[in-house]
């Protein structure tokens, strides 16, 4: 047996070595009693700024366990640890086809749970490998031309791959610590298994996409690049095959559809093969940029700390009147802004880090709500128009150079001043960037501006930064599914992650390939 204790706090220059001495004293017993510990969860409590705390959560291993237990019944804090199986796995005994489409974080565990299952997994993507999709991307952001299948939306990793690599979820599920072991695995820091904001960044997750590509390589998946889903054949009322880059006919008994919110074009597909889709509710708006020691300085009191992470935030308010939430979205501590177009004449911007977080600037999407009146069209497609209409807009500010059309914040919201810095890759284009969003997103971000401002003083400030537009926060169509994930419409096929219009984020797009995989592979159990 081992115990649990959470909530032990730590000043910032107290060393974690002191960890048993604090346990000790919570619980009053002899430290050397205390064989082994280990660090569960480490968070930071910032209440009291600048007295900033690290808070450990610490499983550790100690003679007269049980004896510790009663004597410390009133320590609400404390208890048994008990052991969790990470995940039940299914095996299956006959080999069925499976095919993955896309090699996001949902096409990735799907094929990776199917394949350790013992299926015949396919699994293709349109992109390339990540190593020459870095160069597309490098080159795209230097000048050259975007690679409308190769870019920071498409390739091996998904949206992921060029991000804050956050793996943070608001769900609760069992798979959340199975996907960090295999992530760690693969060569993610092991410290992802521990604190209570894990990220990985995007520097680091490359390397793992390349340990999991070779794993799955070595469990006989056939993964297959620059190709691209371009249709697909029913038999007997079942999906039977998918057609690769309109040439190429790959059999198979169930297709995962995991491609992701910009696979516009796919959508269109779905909907001319009459596959059930609906509108979807999504937000827009803009990236907000400010120097890391001003949100440091907000949040914690101070501009740095050895002990300290880079600062984020997290922000939201219901405008009462229009109904409409603004919250902030994606927050990149230290990280950058970049160009994440995926198509022609169509600027979208985003935001990512490495694993230090120490470059000079901290983003995040300022977003608006979006509900499906405001695409004023009935069609399941007009969602997509709605973005890309915004989108042009953008590309049109930034003088249609590739470059993101920014303002100063207090540019926009009060017409005075204020620098123009930014991050942003391939650079930003002074612009009014009320010409590239709704009016009624416009007022909404001015309105909630000043909230934000009185939560977090200095928000709103002179070295603050617009960038537009954000537009991808989620998928702007529905991939209509049943209770099991499988298409209402059409038998066999599974749509999955974010583009199916049920996950968003990393970490939930994979634990959605997992029930895919899983469910998959109870039917195929019989
Ligand atoms: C810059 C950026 C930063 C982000 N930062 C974070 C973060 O820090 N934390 C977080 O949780 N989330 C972040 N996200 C969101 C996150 O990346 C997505 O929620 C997640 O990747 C969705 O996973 P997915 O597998 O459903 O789809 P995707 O990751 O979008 O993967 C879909 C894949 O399918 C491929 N594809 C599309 N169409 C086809 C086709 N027809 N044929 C074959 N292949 C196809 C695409 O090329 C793509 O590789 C970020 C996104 C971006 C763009």
């Amino acid at each position: 047996m081992a115990l649990r204790l959470r909530e032990i706090a730590l000043q910032l220059d107290e060393k974690e070595e002191l960890i048993p001495v604090k346990i000790a004293a919570i619980l009053a017993f002899d430290v050397k009693k205390i064989a082994s510990w280990k660090i569960v969860r480490k968070g930071i409590d910032a209440r009291r700024k600048p007295d900033v705390l690290r808070v450990y959560t610490v499983d550790f291993c100690c003679v007269d366990e049980v004896e510790l237990l009663e004597t410390n019944n009133h320590v609400t804090t404390l208890s048994e640890v008990k052991n969790k199986t990470l995940l039940e796995l299914h095996s299956l005994e006959s080999k069925p086809k499976i095919l993955v489409v896309g090699m996001g974080p949902a096409g990735l565990f799907s094929a990776l749970t199917l394949a350790e299952a013992g299926a015949q997994v396919s699994l293709i993507e349109r992109g390339r490998p990540v190593a020459e999709r870095i160069q597309d991307v490098n080159d795209f952001w230097a000048g050259g031309k975007l690679n409308g299948e190769s870019n920071i939306q498409f390739g091996e990793g998904g949206a992921g791959t060029f991000s804050d690599g956050k793996l943070t979820s608001r769900l609760t599920h069992p798979a959340i610590r199975y996907i960090l072991q295999r992530l760690v695995d693969f060569g993610a820091p092991e410290e992802i298994l521990w604190q209570a904001k894990p990220h990985i960044g995007s520097d680091r997750l490359r390397q793992v996409l390349v340990n999991f590509r070779k794993y799955l390589i070595s469990l006989g998946v056939n993964i297959k690049f620059s190709s691209c889903f371009t249709g697909f054949e029913m038999f007997n009322q079942n999906i039977s095959a998918g057609i690769i880059n309109d040439s190429e006919w790959i059999e198979c008994e169930q297709l995962i559809l995991a491609v992701g919110h910009s696979a516009r074009d796919t959508y269109r597909l779905l909907a001319d093969n009459k596959v059930k889709l609906e509108q979807k509710p999504f937000a827009i708006g803009l990236r907000v940029e400010h120097p890391l020691e001003l949100i440091n300085q907000i949040q914690y009191g101070m501009k740095n700390h050895p002990q300290l992470p880079s600062a984020d935030y997290r922000l939201a308010w219901n405008d009462a009147e229009t109904q409409r939430g603004i919250y902030s979205f994606c927050m990149c501590p230290g990280g950058m802004v970049v160009n994440a177009s995926s198509e022609a004449e169509c600027l979208v911007v985003n935001g990512m880090s490495d694993y230090h977080r120490d470059a000079s600037r901290s983003n995040s999407a300022l977003v608006v709500s979006v509900n499906t009146e405001d695409f004023s069209a009935t069609d399941v497609l007009a969602g997509i128009r709605f973005q890309q209409k915004w989108e042009h807009a953008a590309y049109l500010a930034g003088e249609a150079s590739w470059r993101a059309p920014a303002q100063p914040l207090l540019e926009f919201l009060e017409g005075r001043g204020g620098n123009l810095d930014s991050s942003c890759q391939p650079h930003v284009v002074h612009a009014d960037l009320d010409i590239c969003l709704p009016s009624f997103v416009v007022s909404s971000l001015r309105q909630a501006l000043p909230v934000f401002n009185r939560r977090m003083r200095g928000f709103v400030g002179p070295e603050a930064t617009l960038i537009g537009v954000e537009t991808r926060t989620s998928a702007p169509v529905r991939i209509v599914r049943d209770q099991h994930g499988e298409s209402l419409s059409h038998k066999g096929l599974f749509p999955t992650g974010e583009g199916a219009g049920y996950a968003g984020g990393i970490m939930s797009a994979a634990i959605d390939g997992i029930n895919a995989a899983t469910t998959i592979i109870k039917t195929n159990c019989g």
